[in-house]
């Protein structure tokens, strides 16, 4: 079956095709695929990827905005039949309306993410499957470099960490890491899409893990969007304000956890973040 591209791409939708087949074998391969899983992809576009999902498992919903790459996707996909298009933006899909999970058949905890994602909706879309009651199993998708090793920080050895050097955390890298084991599985380059976006790209592996115990997760987050409020000022500072507590409170909670009150948010480790969460929860045993 030939994949066509007669469509011209839209660079605000993040339209940044994947060609080389290599690499579609290789998410394909990473998402170690079975004739009974069901797949979510978001972003199908034409249907590279979508078309070597499908050969292989049972059912795969195929989440497009542009209508005009729908048009194309049914086109170019009409002889597989487990596909489902549905022309939506996948920031308003509620995955819960979905026929997949309507037709009792389907087991809605047992499913796949996959996606070559568009760049512009990357933090949001991991944000939102990981908050889901029914995430999905795991999640393989395409991302930028630098932002996949944003997310995913070497942590540093100790003699590294002895000279000051930090993960260099984010608020995404929090969420995530609170959420899922999350690893780079390779690099791809920049060369194997059309149009060549302008930096190099990593697949992902996200396996969500089992809830943390006793955290009060919108405390947890207040405190980790407290702490990230202002990134490159000190930690204490940013907390003090943004919890409205004394800057003496914070600092003697920050020392006991042995985390220095000049430090960023960026250095501290997922931890680091649980641990303040407890011991600033009043009702915790
Ligand atoms: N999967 C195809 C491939 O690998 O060749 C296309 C990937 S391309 C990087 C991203 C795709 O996501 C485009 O088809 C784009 O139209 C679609 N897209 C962009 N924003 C979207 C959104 N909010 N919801 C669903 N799809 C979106």
């Amino acid at each position: 079956m030939r994949i066509k591209h007669k469509i011209k791409p839209i660079k605000r939708l993040g339209q940044n095709l994947l060609i080389d087949k290599q690499i579609i074998k290789k998410v394909v391969r990473t998402a170690n695929l079975q004739s009974k899983d069901i797949v979510l992809e978001i972003g199908p576009g034409t249907g590279a990827l979508t078309q070597e999902i499908a050969k292989t498992v049972k059912k795969v919903i195929a989440v497009e905005k542009d209508p005009r790459m729908c048009e194309a996707l049914k086109e170019n996909l009409k002889e597989l039949k487990n596909i489902e298009i549905i022309n939506q933006d996948i920031l308003k899909f509620k995955i819960q309306n979905s026929k997949l999970i309507q037709n009792s058949k389907f087991k809605i905890q047992n499913y796949k993410l996959v996606a070559n994602l568009p760049f512009y909706i990357t933090a949001p879309v991991i944000r939102k499957f990981l908050e889901l009651k029914n995430p999905p199993k795991e999640m393989i998708l395409i991302i930028q470099k630098e932002v996949a090793q944003r997310i995913c920080p070497r942590p540093p050895k100790l003699e590294e960490r002895r000279r000051g050097k930090s993960p260099k955390m984010n608020i995404l890298a929090v969420s995530v890491q609170f959420y899922a084991n999350v690893k780079i599985i390779s690099y791809i380059s920049k060369k194997s899409f059309y149009p060549q976006p302008k930096v190099d790209s990593a697949i992902i592996k996200i396996v969500p893990k089992k809830k943390y115990k006793n955290v009060d997760i919108d405390l947890f987050f207040k405190i980790v969007k407290a702490g990230f409020s202002h990134p490159r000022k000190q930690l204490a500072n940013n907390l003090a304000n943004g919890l409205k507590l004394s800057k003496k409170e914070i600092n003697d909670l920050l020392l006991k956890n042995n985390i220095q009150p000049t430090q960023r948010a960026e250095t501290l480790f997922i931890n680091n973040w649980i641990k303040l969460s407890n011991m600033l929860n009043p009702v915790r045993d």
